[in-house]
């Protein structure tokens, strides 16, 4: 299925692939760019059918548009909340309200996606600069959102899980996993998915690798399917 959405002058089309009728765990992208990511829910979906639902536009991470001749830009992974929206389009260079307006409509749209789902598992991917699960330990540039870490030393820093459940941190982590528990009271509102999520109580996994570890994210899929 495929829905076709505005956001100001730009088309962005929210795809949608199934899994088993009664399966209740959505994988969902909303970086176009993070191949990789992608990739290996498709990989794994030849193994076992699942739900998946992304962005198509122009293979960017941001979203750009023009309203009212002006243009506005915005990280599709900030749009969840209101002071999400507002905060991404003042960092895409312009702010107002009838454009937070036109991206909260679309924010609503792919939010119903979620509707009687069990679980979201997030894809994303990551670079080898700066963002890591290092970033989450203490004194990092994610420690707020930190309610606990566990490291893997032999694992590669830029593979890694971050959840809003308890359970399921315990679980990975006694799998062995690098993986972070968000702090579902103190976490910084950026408007992400992850934040929505953990506001409205609907268990969320982010699934996040390095580019080009296509093996590891694909392992990872496995890890946590196999936990829930
Ligand atoms: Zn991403």
């Amino acid at each position: 299925m495929m829905k076709t959405l505005k956001i100001g002058d730009a088309t962005v089309q929210i795809l949608k692939e199934y899994g088993n009728v009664n399966d209740s765990i959505l994988f969902i992208n909303v970086h176009e760019d993070e191949t990789t990511s992608i990739e290996t829910v498709y990989e794994y979906a030849k193994i076992s059918p699942v739900h998946f639902v992304r962005l198509k536009h122009k293979e960017t991470r941001r979203i750009d548009f023009n309203l009212r001749n002006k243009a506005y830009s915005i990280d599709p992974n900030r749009i969840f909340t209101k002071k999400g929206r507002r905060k991404t389009l003042r960092d895409g260079g312009k702010f107002s309200f009838k454009a937070a307006k036109s991206v909260k409509v679309f924010a609503d749209s792919l939010l119903l996606h979620l509707n009687d789902v069990t679980v979201v598992i997030a894809m994303h991917n990551n670079t080898d600069v700066n963002y890591s699960i290092k970033s989450y330990l203490p004194g990092g540039d994610e420690a707020k959102n930190t309610d606990q870490v566990y490291v893997n030393p032999e694992m590669d820093p830029d593979d890694f899980i971050y959840t809003t459940e308890l359970d399921f941190y315990l679980k990975l982590k006694d799998k062995n996993i690098n993986v972070i528990l968000q702090d579902n009271k103190r976490f910084v509102n950026d408007g992400s998915l992850s934040v929505y999520c953990g506001v409205n109580g609907i268990p969320y996994i982010n699934i996040e690798a390095q580019k080009g570890h296509f093996e590891e994210q694909l392992e990872l899929i496995k890890a946590v399917l196999s936990i829930l």
